[in-house]
């Protein structure tokens, strides 16, 4: 890793060395790839959480118990107590119907002071969702919108992650994917920004973690300034080791770029980040992918798309606050 100042270096054509990331795609712990031990631990843990009325066949796969007990390590008491916070948690905030009913009028104007968003696919498939927090105007964000409301929408993106766009990637590339590729780009932060990202991103993680565990295959920083350096060393202690090993941090363009083109084709990539996509609306508002390209039958689903159809429109300047 190396860390750098530098966040507007021209990006010059880069030299990929050959390398396959879907050899680092992992299979432990995952259908087909089950050991004996694995195997009964699934057989009992959906019977002890039908018991108690936490199984429901139809909505719970073997993927995502699987994903509940990797996260614990098998430990079927440990893997249990997650499961059942999580399906307690999603009856409160009524996450199970956040797709048809969660609304979301102030959509597209978060938008503009919390740049996120959804484009193309890595070499494994894996949706890429970039986070510009170095655009984080979290001032003007509060004065639209609320901590809770940025926390279901947040949710409510995690099921459209699950329900939609997942799906659309897996078909498309016929291997059952489970998990995204983040971007997180810091570029323009300052140090009173970095503090209050700090909040909504422990934030997310926190839910990350909790509720929605082992969907993340790999996040990039990129446009890191130095002083992320002691910011990381602070957090680092309280993530997984298995977390901190699927991010990698770096400076501006000439340090992230051969990192990123290793994992995502130059089509892919925003040109704005040094990639060769200019989507004609912008990167940053085509929500390109399998899920919305028409490659895959099926998608786009109107179901899915219900926010972005009915708000999604971005407005040219954003609104006086005050
Ligand atoms: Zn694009």
């Amino acid at each position: 890793m190396s860390f750098f100042w530098g966040t507007s270096e021209p990006a010059e054509p880069v030299a990929v060395e050959p390398f396959d990331p879907r050899s680092e795609m992992p299979t432990n712990g995952r259908l087909g790839h089950l050991t004996p031990e694995q195997t009964a631990a699934l057989a009992q843990f959906k019977q002890e959480l039908a018991a108690e009325g936490y199984y429901d066949p139809e909505k719970h796969d073997d993927y995502i118990l699987l994903r509940f007990l990797r996260a614990r390590k098998f430990d079927l008491p440990a893997s249990k107590k997650m499961w059942i916070d999580f399906q307690e948690w999603r009856k409160k905030w009524n996450v199970d119907n956040t797709v048809t009913d969660f609304d979301f009028p102030e959509w597209a104007i978060v938008q503009q002071y919390y740049p996120r968003f959804y484009h193309g696919v890595d070499k494994c498939g894996r949706p890429i969702y970039v986070e510009q927090i170095g655009l984080l105007d979290i001032q003007k964000l509060f004065t639209i919108t609320t901590q809770e409301r940025m926390m279901l929408n947040h949710v409510h993106e995690y099921e459209r992650l699950i329900l939609y766009r997942l799906p659309a990637s897996s078909i498309k590339t016929g291997v059952h994917l489970e998990q995204s590729f983040t971007i997180m780009d810091l570029k323009n932060i300052s140090l009173s920004q970095f503090y209050n990202a700090f909040h909504l991103v422990r934030e997310a993680s926190t839910i990350a973690q909790n509720y929605y565990p082992e969907m993340l295959g790999k996040m990039v920083v990129i446009n890191a300034p130095m002083l992320f350096t002691s910011l990381w060393l602070m957090v680092k202690p309280l993530l997984d080791e298995v977390t901190v090993k699927k991010i990698s941090i770096f400076g501006g363009p000439s340090s992230y770029l051969p990192e990123l083109l290793k994992y995502i084709d130059e089509d892919q990539l925003p040109a704005f980040m040094g990639g060769k996509c200019n989507c004609p609306e912008g990167c940053e508002h085509s929500d390109k992918g399998p899920w919305s390209d028409g490659s895959v039958p099926g998608y786009p689903d109107p179901k899915f798309e219900r926010l972005r159809d009915t708000y999604g429109i971005i407005p040219k300047k954003a609104p006086a606050t005050n």
